[in-house]
């Protein structure tokens, strides 16, 4: 990973009405580029590094001050160009145009992989954009709540009759994404015991309450697990280790839980997935002295983890892969049926897909939380009829603690974000709230990502590999009228496993926002739609006829 000389300023994203841009949308695509790497959000915003391993939101220090150097004097018809986090160019376009355009760790694909983009890296070139890193939409651990929750929910439904009470869930990785899992499992009815190698994040799950209570031991958090299982209690534990010496440990003590899966961070094997040490050792200097050693202990470690999963599913636990990789990496190390279990998206997802319904997400440029609030209760009168998303905005504006600036997060699908984006955009222009809201989404998506281990795993059609979807994505989002559009390559799974484009857009309160907005938030879940569609799934084809999509190859 690239380092930089300077030291490293604490960074917070300005609140308020009053804005120092030309215009909304610079001013929120500085906010928002500020707000990632804000220390209640980023995970380790000293190097840049927002969530999921070594995702950044710029590629140097020197980077991040000439992005917002240059956002805050770009005009309403100018274009900025970033590539892998670096500030390449200001470009007339126009005033429909987006305002940014970003292209984050794209390398060609017969060169797509660790070992070029890390040369590429250390030589001050790329950058690693992971997913709303790159894109500056990340909004800590409650982006991917709901998320984990429909995952959990998805297989209480599926697995033990609609609630996950009476059950224990392990997994492992407590991370910017991983943390949120307690906090989910919790939410769907169950116990869950979590493990993590590092005890500072483990401390930043209980601070922001994501998780309740960390046990001394493996034995403790199982003693601890049994006992609010028996008493029907959600609860959730956190527990200090190496997940692939703890999960192995599960299978030799002869303790199988309901369900397990993982969310370190395996995608990368060099800078996500840690591997045991001895206790005369030390996990970064051996990276750092002994890179090759260090990546054969990772594999070898993933393998081990991916054993004892199997083996706990052979033993009776409902298995899923959490869209990190594990499975791929433990397969390159020798585990040929890692793929013995299946990923989360085919297992408890894809329906929800193929009505390009999938996470929405807004922030406050305010500040205020009181904001946030006004958007909930719109969304509550909007759509009374959507049970989940009632129970869900109910339970976030009681429990939800806030990172950085003020954000929310919901499910929504086709022909239902354009609704919500509209009357946020009216309760900015008639004062209900106090400053422009910022829209955008998760890369975990129905319409814009190519991932075969993840979002497009087992498609109908064997069509999981195409990833001319995201790249329709990425160019109908900036005909549509995004505020800035990116194109990733490499996030959730890894280098060369995925593609994947991400949409922001500004409800500044203007007549020429709402039409941005009614375009762009319709066609974007509309491409989950079509994407399902065109891959022959009965139920996105029954969702693109009742509600009006024109796909003329399927005589829609
Ligand atoms: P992160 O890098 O912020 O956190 C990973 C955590 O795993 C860290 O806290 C690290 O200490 C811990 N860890 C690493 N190796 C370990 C080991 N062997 N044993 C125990 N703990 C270990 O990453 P994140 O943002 O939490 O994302 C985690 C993974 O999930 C990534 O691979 C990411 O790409 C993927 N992801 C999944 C989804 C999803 O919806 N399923 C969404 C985004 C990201």
């Amino acid at each position: 990973m690239t380092q930089t000389a300077e030291p490293a300023p604490v960074i917070r994203a300005p609140r308020g009405p009053n804005k120092t841009a030309k215009g909304w949308i610079q001013e929120a695509a500085k906010r928002m580029l500020m707000n990632n790497l804000d220390p209640e959000v980023a995970e380790h915003p000293d190097t840049l590094v927002v969530y999921g391993g070594r995702g950044k939101a710029a590629r140097t220090w020197d980077a991040f001050h000439k992005i917002v150097e240059t956002l805050d004097r770009l005009e309403n018809d100018e274009t900025l160009l970033i590539q892998s986090g670096k500030p390449v160019a200001v470009l007339r376009t126009h005033e429909w145009a987006p305002r940014v355009l970003l292209a984050n760790s794209n390398l060609v694909p017969h060169w797509a992989n660790w070992e070029t983009f890390d040369k590429l890296d250390q030589a001050g070139l790329m950058m690693y954009g992971q997913m709303t890193a790159g894109s500056w939409i990340y909004i800590g651990t409650q982006g991917i709540l709901q998320g984990t929750y429909e995952t959990f929910a998805g297989a209480a439904r599926k697995h033990f009759g609609g609630s996950l009470k009476g059950t224990i869930t392990v997994t492992a990785g407590l991370g910017g994404m991983g943390g949120a899992q307690p906090l989910a499992v919790k939410l769907a009815g169950g116990v869950s015991i979590n493990i993590e190698i590092d005890p500072t994040r483990i401390q930043k799950r209980l601070d922001t309450r994501y998780l309740d209570e960390v046990a001394t031991s493996l034995e403790d958090a199982i003693a601890r697990a049994e006992k609010y299982k028996a008493e029907g209690v959600a609860r959730s534990i956190g527990v200090q280790g190496n997940a692939a010496d703890l999960v192995p440990q599960l299978v030799q003590m002869n303790w199988t839980p309901d369900l397990i899966t993982d969310q370190t961070s395996a995608h990368d094997p060099m800078w996500g997935y840690i591997p045991p040490v001895t206790p005369d050792e030390d996990a970064s200097r051996l990276r750092a002295d002994h890179p090759e050693e260090y990546k054969r202990r990772a594999y070898d470690a993933m393998a081990a983890h991916v054993r004892a999963i199997l083996e706990l599913q052979n033993r009776g636990a409902v298995a899923f892969d959490y869209g990190n990789n594990l499975r791929h990496r433990a397969q390159e190390a020798g585990v040929h049926n890692a793929f013995d279990y299946p990923g989360f998206v085919p297992a408890f997802i894809r329906d929800s897909f193929c009505e390009g319904r999938g996470p929405f997400r807004w922030v406050a440029l305010s500040g205020d939380p009181e904001d946030i609030r006004a958007t909930d209760q719109a969304l509550l009168d909007l759509f009374p009829q959507d049970e989940r998303l009632q129970s869900w905005l109910t339970y976030a504006a009681d429990q939800i603690a806030f990172q950085g600036l003020p954000a929310r997060i919901c499910w929504l699908g086709y022909k239902e974000r354009d609704q919500a984006a509209r009357l946020f955009n009216e309760m900015v222009a008639d004062g209900r709230l106090k400053a422009p809201i910022v829209i955008g989404r998760d890369h975990l998506d129905a319409g814009s990502v190519a991932s075969p281990y993840r979002e497009t795993e087992a498609m109908l059609d064997g069509s999981d590999a195409v990833s001319d979807w995201p790249l329709l994505n990425f160019g109908l989002g900036i005909a549509s009228g995004a505020s800035w559009m990116s194109f990733h390559h490499g996030g959730g799974v890894g280098l060369g496993f995925s593609q994947h484009s991400g949409l922001v857009i500004v409800a500044d309160g203007t007549p020429e926002a709402a039409q941005k907005l009614s375009r762009a938030l319709t066609n974007d879940p509309g491409m989950g739609v079509i994407r399902h569609a065109d891959a022959g799934y009965d139920h996105a084809l029954n969702v693109a006829r009742d509600r009006g999509l024109d796909l003329p190859s399927l005589g829609i």
